[in-house]
């Protein structure tokens, strides 16, 4: 316990060191905020059980080409079903941006989260369940829209099914996308690497080059590969990043500014 404040009081001098800061978000950012982990052994389990098919095998393109509607029935009742609401945690990184302390926000997350929390820049690797496309004539669609439909969501200017906004298992990142997180996490003066661990692919691709030491790992969960980063802390995030991110500085500059402008 206290070599953990030991850590925390580390971390956070470095935040205050930082201003090229890389945020890597992962599905415990999603926990937090409410959502299931479909990929973890229980609820894998749990799907199975209720489908009779692994979700990695539902949430496959081939799925998606072949059982259009039996796609559609998992993707709604499971994967869009609950609207989540930002985890505390969001508000610190939004504080933390407002600083001007981060550089990028990476994630593999599709929920929306970090949009409706007011994060900017953030590189959504594996797309985002609010921006569905209908790929025939490029009209854009809201989640409820998919939601609301009956069956498989059909364009309503063209009558093609609509793709949902996210990366489906067999599709690859697209390469633009990857350049960027990796680009941005090289050129990172700190890594903060929340709600997922070292073994996670886009943390290992994204960190690969990173040649610095401050790569701070913030997670509830151990694992073995806990020892690849700098510094780790065992905690939620929502716990810990109140702790690291200070507070944002109350600015008698900004009125005056104000009244400039008005004169
Ligand atoms: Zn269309």
């Amino acid at each position: 316990m206290n070599q953990q404040s030991g850590t925390i009081e580390r971390v956070k001098k470095m935040i205050a060191q930082s201003e090229n800061i890389v945020v890597l978000l992962g599905i415990g950012a999603v926990i937090e905020s409410g959502g299931e982990n479909i990929w973890s052994s229980r609820e894998c389990y749990r799907l199975e059980e209720k489908y009779h098919k692994s979700p990695d095998e539902m949430m496959s393109v081939e799925y998606y080409s072949a059982r259009r509607d039996k796609f559609f029935e998992f993707y709604k009742n499971e994967i869009i079903s609950d609207v989540l609401k930002p985890a505390p945690l969001y508000e610190d990184l939004k504080r933390l941006q407002k600083l001007g302390k981060v550089k990028r926000f990476i994630t593999q997350n599709y929920y929306n989260l970090e949009h409706s929390a007011g994060l900017d820049d953030v590189i959504e690797l594996h797309g985002n369940i609010k921006f569905n496309i209908c790929p025939r004539c490029g009209k854009k669609f809201d989640v409820d829209y998919i939601k609301n439909s009956k069956g498989v969501p059909i364009c309503d200017e063209c009558s093609a099914p609509i793709r949902p906004g996210i990366l489906l298992f067999g599709e690859k990142i697209l390469n633009g996308l990857m350049t960027d997180a990796v680009n941005a996490c090289e050129d990172a003066d700190m890594i903060m690497v929340l709600g997922t661990n070292m073994y996670d692919n886009m943390v290992k691709f994204c960190t690969g080059n990173y040649n610095g030491e401050r790569l701070v790992l913030i997670t509830k969960e151990e694992h073995y590969t806990d020892r690849y980063a700098d510094f780790v802390i065992h905690d939620k995030v929502s716990n810990v990043l109140p702790l690291i991110v200070p507070e944002l500085p109350v600015k008698p500059a900004e009125k005056k500014t104000t009244q400039k402008i008005k004169k």
